[in-house]
């Protein structure tokens, strides 16, 4: 008899979910008793939590982290006629919220080490429609935030955070999401801090900016059938705000879980040709994805599902060659950073609970992949 082949998911909900099981059953019962569905004592002190954990004032659930980065541009009545720079390699929600707003997302390229907000470009991109820029903490790494913060003080412009992929990262010490004039965080369930359906946070010093958000995600309500703006329904679920409270307590733990995997990926797999992923001097990364770079992606990505080494690409397609975005006027060419890698980058299994037998695992196929790929291309 043959044992079970070895199995490594890209990422494992149920590994997570089963030591806290009883406790979140037993919080969601306690919310499900008190019939109190909608925000309510839950929301609140998740809220308080999540503005300690971040180091900053405040905090307000809403109902997606892009509902966090749309209501904030919002809060800042940004809109038609302005401009928001952000980074050309993101998840299609950064330029979406912009978009929503009536505002222009003007792209700039990566960085080709970080894959954060390239700097120099940055700088070009600003015009005297410019109102905000917003870094992505892309993949878990925090953008070059010093010399961003320093340019948006200059041309008095609003920082926005996109840290949907950076719970608990730091920069130079500072906390990814308390850096900037307001953050905004996802709690999508494969994210470092995930709920069981969909959630999100917007974190922020600014009491007034707090305060624009709570009503914009509550039908503009200050006070219950008083609407002073034309706001919206994105708040944080109740009985989500119960399971995050409980998994927010594990963040850290499960983010130096994340770092140790990173750090063994990158001792067994250095020196192979392919490009590992670089951890910035500035930067305590969370390791939302662990992303490699090779010319043979899809020729690798193939091999190791042959094997149940589950992958991810991240992203395939860039914003700006999206067919949503034709909008905006962007062509093949105007990126080579984001597009190039596009075609190269590769996101490995990561989650807190893989072991180091699973990540010396997925290491030692890659190795033999690579073995067998320079065989092939030698002779052929
Ligand atoms: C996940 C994500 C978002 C959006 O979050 P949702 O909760 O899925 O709406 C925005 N930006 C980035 C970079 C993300 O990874």
């Amino acid at each position: 008899m043959s044992a079970e082949p070895v199995r490594v998911p890209f990422i494992d909900l149920t590994a997570q979910r089963l030591p806290l099981a009883q406790e979140i059953d037993e919080a969601l019962a306690r919310v499900m008793r008190s019939n109190s569905y909608i925000l309510g004592e839950e929301v609140a002190l998740f809220e308080q939590e999540f503005a300690a954990y971040c180091d900053v004032a405040h905090a307000v659930g809403v109902d997606s982290g892009t509902s966090a980065l749309e209501l904030i541009l919002r809060a800042y009545d940004i809109g038609p006629g302005d401009e928001v720079i952000t980074a050309a390699n993101t998840f299609v929600a950064t330029t979406f919220a912009i978009s929503y707003t009536g505002a222009r997302p003007v792209l700039v390229d990566v960085d080709p080490y970080t894959y954060t907000l390239d700097i120099i470009q940055l700088q070009e991109a600003i015009t005297p429609r410019t109102r905000a820029i917003m870094p992505v903490h892309l993949f878990g790494q925090p953008a070059d935030m010093e010399p961003i913060l320093t340019l948006a003080h200059q041309h008095n412009l609003i920082v926005i955070e996109d840290a949907c992929q950076a719970h608990g990262a730091r920069y130079k010490g500072r906390r990814a999401g308390s850096m900037g004039h307001a953050a905004a965080f996802s709690f999508y369930p494969a994210k470092n801090l995930g709920a069981f359906g969909d959630g999100g946070m917007v974190v922020t010093n600014d009491a007034t900016i707090a305060e624009a958000v709570s009503k914009l995600r509550n039908y503009g309500q200050s006070e219950k059938y008083h609407h002073d703006l034309l706001g919206y329904n994105r708040r944080l679920d109740t009985l989500q705000a119960a399971v995050l409270r409980i998994k927010l307590k594990h963040l850290d733990e499960w983010n130096a879980a994340r770092s140790a995997h990173a750090r063994l990926y990158q001792q067994l797999l250095g020196g192979n040709g392919i490009r590992l992923p670089v951890e910035a001097n500035y930067s305590e990364a969370v390791w939302h994805l662990y992303v490699i770079r090779t010319t043979a992606r899809d020729e690798l990505q193939a091999y190791l599902k042959e094997r149940h080494i589950g992958t991810g690409i991240h992203y395939p397609v860039p914003v700006h060659l999206q067919p949503a975005h034709r909008d905006l006027g962007y062509s093949v060419g105007d990126f080579p950073v984001t597009e190039h890698s596009a075609g190269e980058l590769l996101s490995l299994p990561m989650y807190a609970e893989l072991t180091p037998a699973l990540v010396a695992y997925v290491a030692d196929t890659i190795k033999a992949f690579l073995a067998d790929h320079v065989r092939l291309h030698a002779v052929g």
